[in-house]
């Protein structure tokens, strides 16, 4: 029975918040704290009214401000910090967790809010000053990274002598009908996919433009999706965590009407993150478009279709060549009843609270930074397929590459 304060009340906090409060018993107070009090309230709001999950409390904070963090942090007393904020918060909620003496887990490594630059640099730092205070820190606990790392545990552990190859493959083949929406944080998202192309082979990273390698990949209940070639910012700790890997990229399926709205985006200059004057004040392209873009919290309630993401993964065993598919399909719809949230929502939230319960019930142990690959894929698996991301698997199977 642990209390936990979750940051950040976007589509991800909704979901995190409501799974955690699904399981009073090892969850027994959560405390939701975002910049905008008001969205942790309406979150609260539902979650005692639907799920009748009553020690929940709310608060405002700016967790760009440590000082902050930790008056509050004291003041709740929790055993862990769920940080579903933004990637730019990450480093001042760790410092305040070593100054209070808790435990902390994310979804999206650290980037500078000035620098489109995901790496994992930045926080594995934080390494020797979370082990000198006997702490964890887990990092990227979503799907992408979070899930997609657990399922390439799994494999080493149980399918291969020697894994040599990595595809994650990412779809959404959902439908909100606008015209150009993003799937969770506008400028998160844009930041991301609108960065050059890489991936690893034979030791090294290999550069691409954005979006220059596409194939035509088979999901499954989904079909053919034109799929590119992305950095992924799980991709730096797998290659680290399994220095087998000769080859490791990163697939996402884009439709020709999202990227053709990307282009303009990108032509006219919307996707820049440096200052410009507006009217004598300066304003950062990227975050104005976010402020006239779809909130994807609000996506949830048209979205039909269904997400699938995997691994595809190629090695040996035993000496001889096999082939090994592991994925998991979300429909938005039943993530929106659920939760009244999409499934880029569900699918990061859920994993956030399944790494959260394996912390709390003493299931992933240890001091210092950590990804979730280096943990025991197994209760995760498990316990992630129990609270509503069920996955599959299939050995020896053509995986397209
Ligand atoms: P949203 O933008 O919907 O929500 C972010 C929330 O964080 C908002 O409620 C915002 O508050 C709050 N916030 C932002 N800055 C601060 C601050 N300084 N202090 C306190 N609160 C702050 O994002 P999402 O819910 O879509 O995404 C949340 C996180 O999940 C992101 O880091 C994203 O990268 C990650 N993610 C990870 C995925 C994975 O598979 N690993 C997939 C999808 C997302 P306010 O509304 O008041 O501004």
């Amino acid at each position: 029975m642990s209390k936990v304060l979750i940051i950040g009340a976007g589509g991800v906090g909704r979901v995190t918040t409501f799974k955690c409060a699904q399981h009073p018993e090892v969850f027994s107070g959560i405390l939701l704290a975002s910049r905008t009090q008001s969205k942790c309230d309406v979150i609260a709001k539902d979650i005692k009214s639907q799920l009748g999950y009553e020690n929940i409390q709310t608060a405002t904070v700016d967790a760009d401000n440590v000082p902050q963090l930790v008056e509050l942090i004291r003041s709740y007393g929790p055993e862990l910090i769920i940080n579903v904020a933004l990637p730019y918060q990450d480093l001042t909620i760790m410092d305040a967790c070593l100054e209070t003496g808790v435990n902390y887990l994310d979804t999206a490594n650290y980037e500078p809010k000035d620098e489109a630059k995901f790496e994992y640099s930045w926080q594995w730092a934080y390494q020797d000053r979370f082990r000198e205070k006997g702490l964890l820190a887990v990092l990227g606990c979503g799907f992408d990274p979070g899930v997609t790392g657990v399922f390439t545990a799994r494999a080493a552990k149980h399918f291969f002598d020697e894994i040599h190859y990595l595809d994650i493959v990412d779809a959404n083949a959902g439908d909100h009908g606008k015209a150009f929406a993003t799937n969770f944080n506008p400028e998160i998202n844009i930041r991301e996919v609108t960065q050059k192309g890489r991936y690893w082979e034979n030791g090294e990273w290999v550069e691409t433009e954005p979006h220059e390698i596409m194939q035509v990949l088979n999901y499954p209940d989904i079909g053919p999706k034109n799929s590119y070639v992305i950095y992924h910012e799980e991709l730096e700790s797998l290659v680290k965590n399994f220095p087998t890997l000769k080859r490791a990229r990163f697939w996402m399926t884009f439709g020709d009407e999202y990227l053709t709205h990307l282009r303009v985006i990108q032509n006219i200059g919307m996707a820049g993150i440096e200052p410009v004057m507006h009217q004598g004040v300066p304003i950062i392209p990227l975050e104005f478009l976010k402020s006239v873009l779809p909130d994807p919290g609000d996506l949830g309630k048209n979205y039909t279709g269904q997400t699938s993401i995997g691994c595809r993964i190629r090695g040996v065993k035993d000496g001889a060549e096999k082939t090994y598919y592991i994925w998991n399909n979300c429909s938005h719809e039943a993530a929106y009843q659920e939760t009244g949230t999409q499934g880029i929502s569900y699918t990061t939230g859920v994993p956030a609270m399944t790494g959260a319960m394996m912390m709390l019930t003493g299931k992933w142990t240890g001091v210092g930074v950590k990804n979730v690959e280096e943990f025991n894929p197994d209760p995760f698996l498990e316990a992630l397929a129990k609270h509503g991301l069920p996955w599959h698997e299939k050995e020896n199977v053509d995986l397209e590459f």
